[in-house]
């Protein structure tokens, strides 16, 4: 493990290519849309104007005719939190403002999925395909490359993957439909290949976007076809070598789906705390004994500012409005960039760039590390924020953490249903 010297503004490319070139997988770029600051999170949110959006959500070009607000990086790492864009939007045209609302509430969603399932989000939720598909990270030889970039739909939107680290919601849609539904490649492949290039890469919300679509979820595929490209990216199809011989001329068959296993955490959630995090600042008897000088049992809200050597911040947890780094201004924040898992994972240089900025951009004392992160953080006093994903739950209990503060939630979860989206939303709004 190394630490490494913070990265400065303007440097983040030649400090990602110096620190981390070893460990992604294509040239060390920038997004060529998002700069990973706080301040044009600030800016982009400040500017938000969704009025047309539920018209024009889902239109892919041309460019300026897309009704997507483009928040998605920011939201991802923490630097725009879910209820702070719920609340921006309060005085929009009420259509609008519903359907947007919407889709945050499908972010959210995905959140408490993964926050509940943990790692079995990687199993198909409730169907499977009928026929045996191996879960590879490849599809299989005869199915060649599912993105055929040949095809002028597939060149735009898996050169836009590429490029800018980013899709619209319709074009996410048009590439897991190919992978999967067409060409019957295994969806666990196709969503390693978003991962790796999206900026706002999350596993709860591309592995629900994945099984949403492909029919796993569902039990109803998204069949993608020529009349989509028609409609949502009018002119694509006139300069394209397959115009008059298109492969996706017509709808593909829906593929043959079975049950999968019963899963029973998809019903109920026996341990609702563990998912859900603290709803208050949490503080351990151990630090407040350092504090006030005797162990206090449960001590949650007290003050142990003093104790807390560092803040320890993720990529969950970026954002100026960080719980845990709002509540200790003047103590350092760490950031340790996981090394054995970035070696696995190889993303594209895009996202540690993105990162890179955010750290640069800090106005504070940052410390940046290069490591497994409970061997960087051993024995250091820290305050963190919560957050669902289970790596961070898996390396919580290992570190010591003497304050932790609440995940900013936009609805807490409970322990009820999440069998669908619809069924969720159900279980908790009124009526
Ligand atoms: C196959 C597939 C993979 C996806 N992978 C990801 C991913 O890795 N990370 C990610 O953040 N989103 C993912 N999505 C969801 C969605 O496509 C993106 O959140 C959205 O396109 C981001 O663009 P935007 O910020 O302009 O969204 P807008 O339409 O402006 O919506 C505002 C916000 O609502 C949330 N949102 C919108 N649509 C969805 C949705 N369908 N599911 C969950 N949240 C949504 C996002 O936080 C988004 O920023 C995926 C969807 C599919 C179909």
């Amino acid at each position: 493990m190394t630490r490494v010297r913070t990265p400065s503004t303007g440097d983040e490319i030649a400090w990602v290519a110096h620190h981390l070139g070893h460990l992604v997988c294509d040239d060390v770029t920038a997004s060529t849309r998002f700069r990973g600051t706080q301040q044009m999170a600030d800016e982009r949110l400040a500017d938000l104007d969704i009025v047309g959006y539920a018209r024009r959500r889902n239109e892919v070009l041309p460019v300026s005719g897309r009704g997507a607000s483009g928040l998605s990086p920011w939201i991802r790492h923490g630097m725009l939190t879910l209820p702070a864009v719920w609340a921006r939007v309060a005085d929009a045209p009420e259509r609008d403002r519903a359907k947007f609302r919407d889709e945050l509430l499908w972010q959210e969603y995905a959140r408490h999925v993964y926050a509940r399932l943990g790692g079995r989000t990687g199993d198909d939720l409730r169907h499977r395909p009928a026929g045996t598909v191996a879960a590879t990270t490849e599809p299989p030889e005869s199915v060649g490359d599912p993105w055929d970039r040949s095809m002028a739909c597939m060149d735009a939107t898996v050169g836009e993957l590429e490029r800018d680290g980013w899709l619209v919601n319709q074009t996410r849609m048009w590439l897991a439909s190919q992978w999967s539904v067409r060409h019957g490649a295994d969806w666990r492949s196709g969503e390693q290949r978003f991962f790796t290039h999206l900026v706002d890469g999350s596993r709860a919300a591309n592995r629900l976007g994945w099984q949403w679509t492909v029919g796993t979820a569902t039990g109803r595929p998204y069949g993608f076809g020529r009349w989509q490209v028609e409609r949502r990216a009018p002119g694509l199809c006139d300069r394209c070598e397959h115009r008059r011989a298109c492969p996706i001329e017509h709808r593909p068959a829906d593929p043959a789906l079975r049950p999968a296993p019963a899963e029973p955490l998809l019903g109920h959630d026996p341990d609702v705390a563990a998912t859900a995090g603290p709803d208050r600042v949490d503080v351990t008897a151990d630090a407040t004994a350092d504090v006030t000088g005797s162990a206090t049992g449960s001590a949650t809200g007290s003050d142990t500012s003093s104790s807390v050597e560092a803040v320890w911040i993720t990529a969950e947890s970026l954002g100026d409005g960080d719980p845990a780094s709002s509540a200790h201004p003047d103590t350092p924040v760490v950031f340790v960039f996981d090394e054995p898992l970035l070696a696995r994972l190889r993303l594209s240089a895009k996202r540690l760039v993105f990162i890179a900025e955010r750290l640069a951009e800090m106005e504070r004392d940052v410390e940046v590390h290069l490591g497994d992160p409970v061997d960087v953080l051993q024995g250091r006093r820290l305050a963190t924020t919560f957050a669902p994903v289970p790596k961070w739950r898996r390396m919580m209990p290992r570190l010591d953490i003497v304050e932790l503060h609440p995940w900013p939630w936009l609805r807490r979860p409970g322990a009820g249903t999440i069998r669908s989206f619809s069924a969720w939303r159900r279980s908790w709004e009124p009526g």
